[in-house]
């Protein structure tokens, strides 16, 4: 049995599982929905499924393909569909506070997957949906950004920025937060300075969540669809862009990990970067 949440506690549930069918998903839609390099969910019966608080404060979103994105209007955080049709209920495993013992079965998407993101690990991919799932028709839009800039988007294309220049440094992050905030494995965060940066659409949109009682770390998402997007720091000088919501190839890869102490139960670091338990020294 294990509990889930979003990062600011409104929206809770608990699963008793047996868990299954664990997928990192790496389509454009989950990538962008997280802020994330990919989204992980996990099924478990729906019968031992229960909802402890939040169930009437999920906000969907509903593409024009009918596809929904349910999330916690307060902090941002993908959370399950307060529908509890259907016999599993497939969660976002970035939700769960406990090792649910399921670990990951398959790569979907993975034609689709970031091009800063290398796959590293054995587990098996294929190109687009599990062999058993109807194809979910989803095209890859492209946003282009004007020449020399990097740019990125929210999934419902309300909010845009764009980065001149070339971006400081990308780090995946492993802290509790981070992943409750992403709803997934690891954020992938890109920093860039503050006057490299500017909103193109939608700054009106932009949802700002400071997590109370921490010093700095919140999170910004669209209002209408939820999507994870830039966050200023004004202390350090320096704006934090979820790497899900990138429309085109900053260049730059991801450089390290940091707080692998605290990386979730589910997920093993393949890769060869330099890893740091807590902040990078
Ligand atoms: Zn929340
Ligand atoms: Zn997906
Ligand atoms: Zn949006």
């Amino acid at each position: 049995m294990t509990e889930g949440s979003c990062l600011c506690g409104t929206v809770r549930f608990r699963l008793e599982g047996p868990f299954q069918s664990m997928l990192h998903c790496h389509c454009s839609r989950c990538r962008k929905h997280h802020g994330s390099a990919f989204a992980t969910f996990v099924g478990a019966p729906a019968a031992g499924f229960q909802w402890l608080a939040g169930k009437h404060h999920i906000a969907t979103w509903t593409a024009a393909n009918g596809s929904a994105r349910h999330f916690c209007p307060t902090c941002g955080s993908v959370v399950p569909a307060a529908n509890d049709a259907g016999e599993l209920r497939f969660v976002p495993a970035g939700n769960l506070l406990d090792d649910c013992a399921a670990r990951p079965e398959l790569h979907i998407f993975a034609a689709s997957k970031a091009p800063w993101y290398d796959i590293t690990d054995a587990v098996p991919q294929v190109a687009g949906p599990p062999p058993d799932y109807p194809d979910p028709n989803m095209p890859t839009e492209s946003r282009p950004s004007a020449l020399n800039t990097i740019g990125g988007s929210c999934l419902c294309d309300a909010v845009r920025f764009e980065v001149d220049g070339d971006p400081l440094v990308m780090v995946n992050c492993h802290c509790s937060r981070c992943r409750r905030g992403r709803s997934a494995a690891h954020a992938s965060n890109l920093f860039v300075a503050t006057d490299q940066f500017r909103w193109t659409r939608g700054q009106q949109h932009v949802k700002v969540f400071d997590l109370p009682g921490a010093e700095r770390f919140g999170t910004n998402f669209c209002d209408i669809c939820g999507s994870d997007v830039p966050r200023h720091s004004p202390k350090i000088g320096r704006v934090n862009i979820p790497g899900g919501c990138l429309d085109s190839d900053p260049g730059i890869r991801p450089g390290y990990h940091i707080f692998v102490g605290s990386k979730a139960p589910w997920y093993e670091i393949t890769d060869a970067l330099p890893q740091f338990e807590t902040t990078a020294q």
